[in-house]
């Protein structure tokens, strides 16, 4: 393995100033589309982040100039893309701060990574009446998985409150936390309220009690700085796609003790030691957990992605980010009919909200027929939007490339259609 890559430091900006948010959109090819003829405002960065030109090029540049399978080929080119893989996986291991590259397996996405967490580490865990405690602010990806693990042992799923301004109740989370909790899954910021959870002292608190905690961090890491050491959980999860990098491309980082204690998920080529008929010996983390051809190039993008967005600076595009929410919570707030979901201490990046007399799906089609690109329906939250008493809402989030004038535009938008549809 290759030296820790140098973070990429940016100057510090202070907040909400001197952040060039347009020669951060010039750098977005598809920002200066347009959609029914009018120029996309795209709002909807938590389903999925646009690409700068840099991840574009590194993707093209990797096929054109550094393609050839990994880990197999004693060629110069097989051996060329092996070494970019390895630098792609200590660019997470740096983003991530973690202290090993063992520590950082490459999946297709969060989703998987909780899949993987939930088969591999915690179903051998796992027996008749015992618990697994989420939120109820949680993504399906982080209810689902546990499900199906719990079905196949006896084990069931239970989830802790949050209060009506969508903020987790921890008086109720830490009573939740029992003899039987074998596992808590905790969502970093929700997908739906943007709540900013306080991580660090929910896992202090599952900690005191031995209780291993996996942290959904699919929504926190492309605003707020990670440091997996310093959080001290045993699981975090992200996908590429929401952070500037490609599809199809996640992370797990485990703890080493967990990874390498625990059994392969997947069989097949690159997890190996040694096969035989006779029987078959695992490679170590994290290459046990990686069967088969990854997803080469988009790897190496997740590495450029991330090396993007450090250049930018987390904490500028952070304060960027908080003033285009303060814009448009205060200005969606005062549509009239416009109810924003949760009012919660510390918010990132996203609004939900419904408009009364307006479903969410027309809303989403009325705002496109704008231009307007935002998230409609349950958002893959269903039991949030249940404890919230909506069946569906829309979502408009930003990301580093959002202006002031989307914002503007998107408010613009909505009082129109809360006057005409009242
Ligand atoms: N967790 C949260 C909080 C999310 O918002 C999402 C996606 O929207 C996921 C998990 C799942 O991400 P993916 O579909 O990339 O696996």
């Amino acid at each position: 393995m290759s030296a820790l890559p140098a973070r990429r430091e940016a100057p510090a900006a202070p907040a909400g100033a001197g952040f060039d948010v347009a020669a951060v959109r010039a750098q977005f090819p598809i920002l200066s589309t347009t959609v029914h003829g009018r120029p996309l405002v795209y709002l909807d960065s938590a389903a999925s982040a646009q690409k700068p030109r840099a991840v574009i090029d590194a993707l093209a540049r990797f096929y054109e100039r550094d393609y050839a399978n990994i880990h197999r080929g004693v060629y110069e080119l097989s051996q060329r893309a092996s070494a970019l893989h390895d630098v792609a996986r200590r660019k997470v291991q740096r983003f991530l701060g973690a202290a090993d590259w063992r520590e950082i397996v490459f999946v297709r996405n969060a989703t998987e990574a909780v899949n993987l967490v939930a088969q591999s580490f915690l179903a051998p865990r796992l027996g008749p009446g015992d618990e697994i405690l989420v939120t109820e602010m949680e993504h399906h990806a982080n209810i689902v998985p546990w499900q199906l693990v719990a079905a196949r042992t006896g084990a069931k799923v239970v989830a802790a409150p949050i209060d009506d301004t969508g903020e987790l109740d921890l008086e109720a989370l830490a009573e939740r936390i029992g003899p039987r909790t074998r596992m808590l899954g905790v969502v970093w910021v929700s997908n739906v309220l943007g709540t900013v959870n306080p991580v660090e002292e929910i896992v202090a608190l599952a900690r005191r009690r031995g209780v291993p905690v996996l942290i959904d961090a699919a929504q926190a890491v492309q605003h707020l700085a990670v440091d997996v050491r310093a959080l001290d959980a045993d699981f975090l999860v992200f996908s590429g796609h929401k952070v500037y990098g490609p599809s199809g491309v996640g992370v797990l980082w485990g703890r080493l003790e967990h990874l390498s204690a625990m059994p392969p998920w997947q069989g097949g080529g690159d997890m190996i030691e040694r096969v035989a008929f006779e029987g078959t010996s695992f490679a170590e983390p994290p290459f046990r957990f990686e069967a088969g051809t990854p997803d080469i190039a988009g790897i190496h993008a997740l590495g450029v992605a991330l090396d993007w967005l450090e250049g930018l600076g987390l904490e500028a595009v952070a304060a960027h980010e908080a003033a285009l929410l303060a814009r448009a919570e205060d200005a969606l707030a005062r549509i009239p009919g416009l109810r924003l979901l949760g009012a919660p201490k510390r918010r990132a990046s996203l609004l939900s909200f419904t408009l009364e007399g307006v479903h969410a799906h027309d809303l989403g089609t009325l705002l496109d027929l704008e231009g307007i690109a935002v998230r409609t329906g349950h958002h893959c939250a269903m039991p949030l939007h249940a404890r919230l008493g909506v069946s569906a809402s829309a979502r408009a989030s930003f990301a580093a490339y959002t202006s002031v004038e989307e914002i503007d535009a998107l408010a613009r938008a909505l009082r129109r259609i809360a006057e005409s549809w009242r």
